[in-house]
C-alpha cells in the first residue's frame, strides 16, 4: 500500500508532451529568419511529412478541426448533405461536418477496437449522404478495407480523422498513405507528434492538394511566398470565400524536429503499452486495449475497460478515476460519445434517446473505459505505480464486496 505523504507529493499526469532543446533551437531560427508565418518551414514540414507516411501531397494547416473541415469541403460536402461518422470520437470529428454546414448521423462502434462498425455503417447510408467519416480513435486503425469497400458501392470519399493516428499502420501501410480520398492529422499536445497547434492534410490528388492551399489561405490564387521572391510585379485574385487556417513556421520548425524523433516515440509508447497490457490482464475486471491483425496501434492513448458486473469493476468507473487521483494518478474518462451534448442531442436527426438505443456499443464504451497515463518520458517505475495502484483499489473493492 502507500503512504498518504507519497500519494501527496506525486503527481502522473496523463499525458505530457515531450520536447527539448533541439525544438527551442529550432525555434529561434525562425524567429530570427524574418519569415514567421506559413513560408518555408511550413513546406519543408509538409514534403517530409509526405514522405513519411507515403502520401503524394501533405497540406499543413492550423488544426486538426480544420483539416477536416476543408477535407469535406473539397469532398464536395455542402449544406443539406448528410456525413457518417462515430459518435464515440471527441467533438471535432462532428463539430467540422457541421461547419460544413451538414449533418452528422452517427453509427455505432465495435466494442473491441472503439471505431466504426462496417456492418453498421449500410443501414445509415441515404440519399443524401454525401461521405464517411472514418476516425482511428486513440491511434488504432479502423477497418479501412470494409469501409472503402463499401463506400466504393456507394460512389462516397471516405474521409479518415487520423488526428490521434500519426505512425500507426494498416496492413504494413501507414495512416495517411492513400487510403481514403484524404487523411487528417493533429499536431495538439495531447497527440503523439506536436507542434502545439497544428493539422495536415494528406491526399494522393494534385489538383485537390493544389485546391486546399488556396482553401487555408484566403483562397488567394498567388501565394504571398511566391510574391515575396518575384522580380515582377505580381497581383493576386481570390476565386472562392477562403480561410485564414495557416500553420505558422514557427509550428512547422517544431514539427520538423519532432518527425525526426517519431520512430523513437513510437517504439518507446508500444513498449510501455505492451508493458501494460501484460500486467493489467491478470486484473480480471479490466479489459486491455486490442489489436486486431494488420492494424498496428501507435498508443497515442492507452485505454482499459471496466468489465460489466466483474467484482473489482463494482466501484464504478468515475469512483476509480476518483481513487486513482487521491493517489496521484490522472486519468482521463475513455472517449465521450457527441450524441450526448448538447448540440447534438436533438440536432436534426433522432433525439438523445433515439441516439442511446441506437448506439449501444457507443454508450457502453463511453461509460466504461478509462485513458491511463502514458507519455514518452514515463519510467517504469512510475508505470508500476499506476499499475499497483489500480491493483489495489481493486482489492480494496473486492474485500469490501466480500465482508
Ligand atoms: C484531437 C482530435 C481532433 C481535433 O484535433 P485538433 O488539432 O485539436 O483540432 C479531432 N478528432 C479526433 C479524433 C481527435 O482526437
Amino acid at each position: 500500500m502507500t503512504t498518504t505523504a507519497e500519494a501527496i507529493t506525486r503527481t502522473i499526469p496523463v499525458a505530457r508532451p515531450c520536447v527539448g532543446p533541439e525544438e527551442e533551437a529550432a525555434l529561434c531560427d525562425v524567429l530570427r529568419s524574418g519569415w514567421l508565418t506559413q513560408g518555408p518551414r511550413v513546406a519543408e514540414f509538409e514534403s517530409r511529412f509526405a514522405e513519411y507516411v507515403g502520401a503524394e501531397h501533405a497540406v499543413a494547416v492550423a488544426s486538426c478541426t480544420t483539416a477536416l473541415h476543408l477535407a469535406l469541403l473539397a469532398c464536395g460536402v455542402r449544406p443539406g448533405d448528410e456525413v457518417i461518422c462515430p459518435s464515440l470520437s471527441f467533438i471535432a470529428t462532428a463539430n467540422s461536418i457541421v461547419h460544413a454546414g451538414a449533418t452528422p448521423v452517427f453509427v455505432d462502434i465495435e466494442p473491441g477496437t472503439y471505431n466504426l462498425d462496417p456492418a453498421r455503417i449500410e443501414e445509415a447510408i441515404t440519399l443524401q449522404t454525401r461521405a464517411i467519416l472514418a476516425v482511428h480513435q486513440l491511434g488504432l486503425p479502423a477497418a479501412l478495407d470494409p469501409i472503402l469497400a463499401i463506400a466504393a458501392r456507394h460512389g462516397l470519399p471516405v474521409i479518415e480523422d487520423a488526428a490521434c493516428a500519426v505512425g500507426a499502420e494498416y496492413f504494413g501501410k501507414r495512416i495517411g498513405a492513400p487510403h481514403g480520398a484524404l487523411a487528417c492529422f493533429s499536431f495538439h499536445p495531447r497527440k503523439i507528434l506536436t507542434t502545439g497547434e497544428g493539422g495536415m492534410m494528406t491526399t494522393r490528388d494534385a489538383d485537390v492538394a493544389a485546391r486546399l492551399r488556396r482553401l487555408r489561405q484566403h483562397a488567394m490564387s498567388v501565394p504571398d511566398t511566391a510574391r515575396h521572391v518575384a522580380s515582377q510585379v505580381v497581383f493576386e485574385t481570390y476565386d472562392e470565400v477562403g480561410y485564414n487556417y495557416r500553420m505558422t513556421d514557427l509550428q512547422a520548425a517544431v514539427g520538423l524536429v519532432q518527425l525526426r524523433r517519431l520512430d523513437g516515440f513510437l517504439a518507446h509508447r508500444r513498449y510501455l503499452a505492451a508493458r501494460y497490457s501484460e500486467r493489467l490482464s491478470k486484473l480480471p475486471w479490466l479489459v486491455p486495449p486490442t489489436e486486431p491483425a494488420g492494424h498496428k496501434h501507435n498508443f497515442q492513448s492507452y485505454v482499459v475497460r471496466l468489465k460489466a458486473g466483474a467484482r473489482g469493476a463494482l466501484i464504478g468507473r468515475d469512483a476509480l478515476m476518483q481513487a486513482l487521483l487521491d493517489r496521484g494518478v490522472a486519468t482521463r474518462r475513455g472517449v465521450m460519445a457527441i450524441h450526448r451534448e448538447v448540440p447534438y442531442r436533438n440536432a436534426s436527426g433522432p433525439d438523445h434517446a433515439d441516439w442511446e438505443q441506437r448506439l449501444p456499443q457507443t454508450a457502453a464504451a463511453a461509460d466504461q473505459t478509462i485513458i491511463l497515463p502514458l507519455f514518452h518520458q514515463m519510467t517504469e517505475e512510475e508505470q508500476d505505480y499506476v499499475v499497483d495502484s489500480i491493483q489495489n483499489i481493486g482489492q480494496d473493492i473486492g474485500a469490501g464486496a466480500r465482508r
